[in-house]
């Protein structure tokens, strides 16, 4: 009868189960999506089949209804993204009236008068989660993607059916706050704990218990949800407003105010608890999202993702492949030990070489911490851990263990005579068919790739720092490196769940380090010229949107490895301008790193905001007293990123989306503005 959900009478059919299988277009003979989103189509049919039930019980054939999904492992994603961006282009008026409209269907549920509950696996995102806390009672599987997240604020909107409101009263502010406005993500499990689900149960009777617990609600059952004590101390009337002062100073420390969305959902959540029906929580709600879904920082977040979409679901030209089954990895510093990690976390054999064996055993620790970290955040569990950790091999004598290996990579220190040797020596061990991935960061491909031995299936692959956070990873070919091993670079990225940036023609530093060049390089020229203060400067990037100054930046790369990638590029990208980074260069003889050595042009002290360095900032030189105006010269350093940019697309190295997706992912330049060009 509906497009989109199914009705179905299980057991002694007094509960109905209304099941959302919704399609891909607004017709039945329409193949049924992958995972539920919520259209406007889809909304005006749960209208209909809401009437209908609740017709079938005011004549007694039902007690109850479970809300389920069709789909066993997911609930809903979520909003459909194509309706928010055809609310950017529409009058507010629309965007109010149909807002208005859904807040009357989600009203029309809550105001039913027997049991509802929902019963969630999956993903349970976005309008899906605000469909779920409108029902009475929620059941979670314990399936391992079942989790909730808001994830609108990254869009630059806030929720807009109701969760605003619905959030706060049933899992007090400090909680409802972190998750819409800060996009915290919930496991079933911290989402029981959180009360925002009454139950966890195993997959497999999921839908039994759901429908057991609405049965016991219609025979008088009340459910009592007891909040952690220190949630519900600071959700009563008397802390609320300190609540919500620290959230959002929290958020305009995270934001610098570049990003509206935050605020806004955070000032719809302050008239949460009143009355849902007849309260202006939900009119609120609907004048912020409204304001939110028309400003220019939605549209560029919005373009951010369907560029990310396209990135990750487009072979970039290069065909299909499998992704490789046993990796080695040489070097294992910083990046190597995360390459490491990442592979073996998605159940991959991996080869972890280097020169010096206690690297390698460094390596080892951290691989484990990070396992460790991801069994508390519930990412694995203990056995899984343990099981994955059980496919790493330490190697660091020879390179007898790569002769089964399929994939290498390379990450060893960035000089190019230590890589050719380590290519010499894979090209000697690796069976003839196995990729060699280099993960340099501004060497020359294209020069590189003439040294290599069989170098048809030799390109890069620049991951970023720290790769298990990091989402972007670079891929580029030199002229004649195939087209099957990129295919295969791509698959790779695709099982790390990363998304690629395949560039048409290789150049050194790949697109973000590239364009990243000028962020420190005009920084730093500013301020050793005694024309600005670094702290002023961070301060203006950050306003302008940037996740972080150029020297927060260079702290956290460490002045030793900045100071290399700035002297490889310099030829390529300076333009004559010449950088004296002596003083930099002394520092580092001095013990002054950056943030791997707690200090560099901030302190750092576990625990604590860091501070500015002021002794290492005067320690530069005495300033001239001729200060420039700190806006004008990060505009300036911002306008060179942009030249580098365009002159990317100018070359064909990348087309414009792919290079602002890099800028963004890579280096987060802006995601509020888009990236760096125009779309
Ligand atoms: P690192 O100094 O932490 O690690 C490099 C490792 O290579 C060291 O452990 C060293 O012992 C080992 N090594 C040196 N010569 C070797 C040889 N002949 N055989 C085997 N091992 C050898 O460096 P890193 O930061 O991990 O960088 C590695 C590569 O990744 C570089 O090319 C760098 O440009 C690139 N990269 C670094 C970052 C970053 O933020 N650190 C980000 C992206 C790419």
């Amino acid at each position: 009868m509906y497009m989109h959900w199914q009705i179905e009478y299980p057991g002694d059919g007094d509960i109905a189960v209304l099941k959302l299988a919704v399609r891909e277009r607004d017709d039945h003979e329409s193949p049924l999506l992958k995972q539920n989103i919520f259209r406007i189509s889809v909304l005006r049919e749960m209208e209909s089949a809401l009437v209908y039930l609740n017709g079938k019980w005011r004549a007694g054939n039902i007690r109850g209804l479970v809300i389920a999904s069709a789909k066993p492992r997911t609930f809903c994603a979520g909003a459909d993204i194509g309706e928010i961006e055809k609310l950017m282009d529409a009058p507010r008026a629309k965007t109010e009236d149909l807002l208005a409209e859904a807040h009357s269907v989600f009203l029309y549920l809550a105001g039913l008068r027997f049991p509802t509950v929902a019963a969630i696996a999956g993903e349970c995102f976005g309008g899906g989660l605000e469909l779920a806390l409108f029902c009475k009672a929620r059941v979670a599987s314990d399936y391992r993607k079942t989790s909730f997240w808001f994830p609108e604020t990254q869009l630059g909107i806030i929720p807009g059916f109701g969760g605003t409101q619905t959030a706060p009263p049933l899992v007090g502010f400090p909680m409802a706050l972190a998750m819409i406005c800060r996009g915290k993500k919930l496991s079933a499990k911290k989402a029981r704990r959180a009360c925002l689900v009454d139950k966890v149960v195993p997959h497999e009777v999921l839908l039994a218990e759901a429908v057991a617990l609405a049965k016991a609600l219609a025979a008088g059952r009340k459910i009592t949800r007891t909040l952690p004590l220190w949630d519900h101390l600071l959700s009563s009337a008397l802390c609320k407003w300190y609540v919500f002062r620290r959230a959002e100073k929290e958020i305009l420390k995270e934001t610098h105010g570049a990003y509206p969305a935050p605020v806004a959902a955070l000032h719809a959540a302050k008239n949460a608890g009143g009355n849902l029906f007849r309260g202006q929580g939900l009119p609120h709600e609907v004048k912020l999202f409204a304001e939110c879904v028309g400003s220019p920082e939605a549209r560029n977040l919005v373009r951010i993702y369907n560029a990310r979409e396209k990135a990750e679901k487009s072979d970039w030209g290069a065909g299909s492949a499998l992704p490789p089954k046993r990796i080695g990895i040489v070097g294992a510093g910083i990046m190597g030990a995360d390459i490491a990690y990442a592979a073996l976390s998605q159940d991959r054999e991996v080869v972890l070489h280097d020169i010096d064996p206690t690297v390698v055993a460094q390596a080892l620790i951290r691989i484990e911490a990070l396992f460790r970290t991801a069994v508390r955040e519930e990412i694995f569990t203990r056995e899984e851990a343990t099981e994955k950790l059980a496919r790493f091999t330490e190697s660091h004598r020879n390179y007898v263990a790569f002769s089964r290996v399929d994939f290498a990579i390379e990450a060893v220190t960035e000089s190019r005579a230590i890589k050719r040797k380590v290519y010499d020596a894979l090209a000697e061990h690796l069976p003839h068919d196995a990729i060699i991935a280099t993960n340099t960061s501004s060497l020359p491909l294209a020069e590189m790739a003439a040294e290599v031995h069989g170098n048809h299936r030799f390109l890069a692959m620049h991951f970023f720092n720290p790769v298990h956070l990091m989402p972007l990873i670079e891929i580029a070919g030199h002229a004649g490196t195939w087209g099957e091993s990129l295919a295969r670079a791509i698959a790779f990225a695709g099982l790390l769940k990363k998304t690629p940036v395949v560039l048409n023609t290789s150049c050194p530093g790949f697109i973000v380090n590239r364009v990243l060049f000028h962020y420190p390089h005009g920084a730093l020229e500013a301020v050793l010229a005694k024309k600005a203060s670094p702290y002023d400067i961070d301060r203006v990037f950050e306003s302008m949107g940037m996740k972080m100054g150029p020297f927060k930046t260079l702290d956290l790369v460490g002045f030793g490895t900045a100071l290399s990638v700035l002297k490889t590029l310099s030829p390529y990208y300076a333009a004559g301008r010449t950088l004296d980074t002596g003083v930099i260069a002394d520092a580092v003889k001095r013990g002054i790193l950056g943030q791997k050595a707690d200090k560099g042009f901030y302190l750092y002290e576990k625990g604590k905001k860091p501070r500015p360095n002021n002794a290492f900032f005067r320690s530069l030189g005495t300033p001239s007293g001729r200060w420039e105006d700190e806006v004008l010269i990060a505009e300036k350093i911002y306008a060179r990123m942009q030249e580098e940019a365009q002159k990317i697309v100018d070359e064909g190295v990348a087309p414009a989306w792919a290079t602002n997706l890099a800028c963004v992912f890579g280096a987060g330049i802006t995601p509020n503005k888009g990236g760096l060009l125009p779309w």
